[in-house]
């Protein structure tokens, strides 16, 4: 989300004039756009944004902004410990972002807005890095209120993206070239407009003609079911992956988190998306340490990976979010015990993405290519079906492949975090 965030920031920039600079360092506007769902990410934040207003002192000339949801949840503080921004604005006021820069060439200009004040429409994308994939929002914000998450307090309330809009903006994208679609919400499964859920969105997205492939991120354990197993198993071009944040495998837990299901309920719908889609992918967000959290808890959680089995994990330490409902509960697990199950969890998913890997060597996967790997300019990388990287060579000298090109590949070795393989 904030990447797409970003990208809308850069066209309205691009359609000012504007062009990317090559480095921030000869840049005339830097624009920190933040995200303040972990403490650590906030950190980053921080000491990169103190780095480059330092970078004002070479360049008074430069603009340094900030927007985005830390922006969004303590304006104040910010603004206090950053006396030298230039310009902030919040996650719903970025339609305004160049006129909030225009303004900070007089004096600093902060705007941040508390509720969204745009139709979804406008939050249409309308430059993106790439053409043969893009993200489309379809819906915003989040009712869940997990005791943790501060998303709901800086994204506002669910809000549902007009359909038809949705539909148009794809098919533009496919004119242009577009092969993949990542549909993109807080939580996609909440999708609601005019009587249409996300499964039967799902659906007649998956219908436009020239649509290779479709994803969609982030879904809640709670609102899948049966029938968006029943659309993704209808059509070749859902892909046969699926990101299902658990978040603790043990009850006790899961409740004081307010996730609404249980470990077994959440086995229990795994194990009938599994019998829908046998070759399902399926990765999760998982966070240890959280308030009261105690060994046999943790060791809940550890049952969990073994159970479903993800090709990967997305494994976090608990950080107290203001002001979130669990930030009044005491943060009781000490840090390095926090570490201690986070290097666990990650220990134990390793092995298993590596076994995972290991069972794809000697197939082919047909393979959506980004372009030549940064690390490795004889190969080129993109990823499969199932979203994973896959990197390989061509041996014909004389073939060049094109971004967006699909490729079919034969896989010979992997890693912990990617596919290696030839041509066909
Ligand atoms: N909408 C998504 C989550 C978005 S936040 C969902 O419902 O799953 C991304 C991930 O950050 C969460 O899944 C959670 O694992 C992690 N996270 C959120 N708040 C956190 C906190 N306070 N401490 C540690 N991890 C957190
Ligand atoms: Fe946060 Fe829960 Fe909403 Fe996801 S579903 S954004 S974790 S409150």
């Amino acid at each position: 989300m904030n990447e797409t965030d970003s990208e809308r920031i850069m066209h309205i920039f691009f359609s000012n004039g504007f062009f990317e600079a090559d480095s921030p360092l000869c840049a005339d506007v830097i624009i920190l756009n933040s995200c303040s769902v972990r403490e650590k990410a906030e950190q980053k934040m921080m000491s990169l944004l103190g780095r480059m207003l330092k970078q004002k002192r070479l360049n008074p000339a430069l603009r340094v902004g900030l927007c985005g949801c830390t922006v969004q949840k303590d304006p104040d503080a910010i603004l206090r410990k950053f006396p030298g921004l230039d310009f902030a604005f919040g996650t719903f006021d970025i339609p305004e972002c160049f006129e909030i820069y225009e303004k900070s060439l007089d004096k600093p200009c902060y705007e941040i807005s508390p509720e969204p004040h745009h139709s979804l429409d406008k939050i249409r994308n309308y430059s993106r890095r790439h053409n043969h994939k893009a993200f489309v929002t379809i819906m915003e914000g989040c009712d869940n209120f997990c005791s943790y998450c501060i998303i709901p307090y800086v994204r506002g309330r669910e809000r549902s993206r007009p359909a038809e809009s949705i539909l148009k903006e794809i098919e533009m994208l496919i004119q242009g070239g577009a092969k993949e679609i990542t549909l993109l919400g807080q939580n996609v499964n909440s999708y609601s407009y005019k009587g249409l859920e996300f499964p039967g969105l799902l659906e007649e997205i998956a219908l436009i003609d020239g649509l290779s492939r479709l994803r969609f991120i982030t879904s809640h354990p709670r609102d899948t079911g049966e029938k968006l197993f029943t659309s993704m198993s209808r059509h070749e071009n859902i892909c046969r992956s699926i990101h299902l944040p658990f978040q603790s495998g043990s009850d006790r837990i899961l409740c004081l988190m307010n996730r609404g299901y249980t470990h077994d309920g959440y086995l229990g719908k795994v194990e009938i998306l599994k019998d829908y889609i046998s070759d399902i992918v399926i990765t999760t967000d998982v966070i240890v340490g959280f308030p009261g959290e105690t060994e046999q808890d943790f060791n809940d959680t550890m049952r969990m990976i073994e159970e479903v089995r993800f090709w990967g994990a997305f494994s976090f330490r608990y950080s107290i979010r203001y002001p979130s409902k669990a930030a009044l509960m005491d943060d009781d697990v000490p840090e390095n015990e926090k570490l201690r199950r986070l290097y666990m969890l990650q220990k134990r998913q390793n092995e298993i993405t590596m076994d995972y890997n290991r069972e794809f060597v000697g197939k082919s996967q047909r393979v959506l290519v980004d372009g030549k790997s940064k690390k490795s300019p004889d190969f080129f990388t993109g990823k499969n079906e199932y979203n994973i990287t896959v990197n390989f060579r061509t041996d014909n000298t004389g073939y060049c492949l094109s971004v967006g090109d699909f490729a079919d590949v034969r896989i010979e070795r992997y890693s912990n975090s990617s596919l290696i393989g030839s041509l066909l």
